[in-house]
């Protein structure tokens, strides 16, 4: 009994793939891989009978999301607020921050000029659609200004009541900032601040577990409704989009982190796979998160980065959904055989990275914004109707990139406070 204890005791402490792996189960990242080319298959199967794949494999998806959005907002506040208390220094803590938001503001404006470029360049080959029929009704979409306003919370419960991420982002660092600014009278409140974070990761590994099942539930409908769509029409702008994910993801982030993150790139995707996996059939950068986390902690990343740079990019930076942006603005223009002019792609580039801000990382939330950024440059918003089909399909390939700009992030951040903290030791023993 005390043996079986003590083993138990040993798989409990470690990270979930481990686990997994000692058992001598297949790992979670294969078990995610055989369920997503399962999905693919069943899906391509259905197509003739999506109904069905959606009143009764969609359902367990949808269980399995709710899951996940059920731990996403205490894994957020939590983790971010453990993130700050450990680093026990404000300075440091600006010096994490300063560097992430600077990438974070660079990838994403590469990422919609890559956008903008390429589509510019396939532009003759999208087909030429009927839009005289086309409407439209864009959700209001808020302006900058309002954006900027609703980033503060008003009210303690609301934000985590409503998962509203900036909110409980701006919570979480103000709360951080202020058991450090205390001191050692904050002493309780620290120990009880990472006990429930622990408490949260325990759940959040226990749901995780169940990600080949969400996968394979949330995807097989998907490839069920738009296998046809898909080899139709919208074939061509799907395959720049793709294109342009697929550039970014390994011209960019590779010189990043190599350059920056002192780390081979190739590395960097294996561990990363079955994130990108997961962000790919889920949709959603903000459910990704936890497994996100967990693969940059393989790759090295300490807690103590990755729980501040990867919610704060879950939320702020959508690399993936910029380039989307910038295909479809181009795509658009040219069904309704408009030209933009440089102005009018240079405002693209500017309101698509604004718009990153505010793209909550669900399922869909880029489309919102694409309303955003065709009304800042005089283009009809009724043309989303002609992408909106395929949207889940856009989706799922710039949400994968989302995730692994967090990632690659992380890296980069890491490796450089890893530099700082080894020259001042330096300095200190001289
Ligand atoms: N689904 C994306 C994400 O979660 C956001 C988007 O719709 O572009 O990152």
């Amino acid at each position: 009994m005390a043996a079986a204890l003590l083993s138990w005791n040993r798989y409990d402490k470690m990270p979930l793939m481990d686990t997994l792996k000692s058992k001598r189960k297949i790992s979670l990242a294969a078990q995610i891989f055989i369920a997503l080319v399962l999905a693919i298959i069943a899906g391509l199967l259905m197509q003739s009978i999506p109904d069905v794949a959606s009143s009764y494999i969609k359902p367990f998806g949808t269980i399995f999301l709710n899951l996940i959005k059920f731990i996403v907002a205490p894994i957020v506040l939590f983790s971010i607020m453990t993130g700050i208390i450990s680093m026990k220094d404000l300075k440091r803590l600006g010096k994490i921050g300063g560097v992430t938001l600077v990438y974070y503001f660079c990838t994403t404006v590469i990422a919609v000029t890559i956008g903008l470029l390429v589509a510019n360049l396939f532009k003759g080959v999208f087909p030429a659609l009927p839009t005289g029929s086309l409407t439209y009704t864009a959700p209001k979409s808020a302006s900058a200004i309002d954006t900027l306003v609703n980033i503060f919370p008003s009210n303690f419960f609301v934000p985590i009541s409503s998962a509203n991420m900036l909110q409980i982002i701006v919570m979480s660092i103000l709360i951080g900032f202020a058991i450090i600014l205390i001191g050692e009278k904050a002493e309780p409140t620290i120990a009880g601040v990472n006990r429930w974070n622990d408490i949260f990761m325990k759940c959040m590994e226990m749901i995780l577990k169940l990600s080949p099942i969400g996968v394979f539930c949330l995807l097989t409908p998907v490839v069920a409704a738009n296998g046809a769509a898909i080899i139709g029409s919208l074939a061509k702008v799907l395959i720049v989009a793709y294109l342009c994910y697929i550039l970014h993801a390994l011209l960019i982030y590779p010189a990043f982190i190599s350059m920056l993150g002192g780390m081979s790139p190739i590395r960097f995707y294996k561990e990363m796979a079955p994130a990108i996996a997961f962000a790919f059939s889920s949709a959603s950068s903000v459910g990704t998160l936890p497994l996100n986390m967990e693969c940059t902690n393989r790759l090295g990343v300490s807690k103590e980065i990755s729980s501040f740079v990867l919610p704060l990019g879950a939320t702020i930076n959508m690399d993936g959904t910029a380039i989307y942006q910038g295909v479809c603005a181009v795509f658009i223009a040219a069904c309704y055989g408009i030209d933009l002019t440089f102005g009018q792609m240079v405002s693209i580039v500017i309101t698509a990275t604004l718009a990153s801000i505010g793209t909550a990382g669900v399922p869909g939330a880029g489309m919102v914004m694409l309303a955003m950024i065709l009304a800042s440059v005089g283009l009809p918003i009724d043309g989303i109707a002609l992408v909106a089909g395929v949207d889940r399909i856009f989706d799922m390939g710039r949400t994968a990139l989302n995730i692994t700009g967090d990632a690659s992030c992380s890296v980069i951040v890491s490796n450089i406070m890893n530099k700082h903290d080894a020259d001042k030791e330096f300095k200190n023993q001289r």
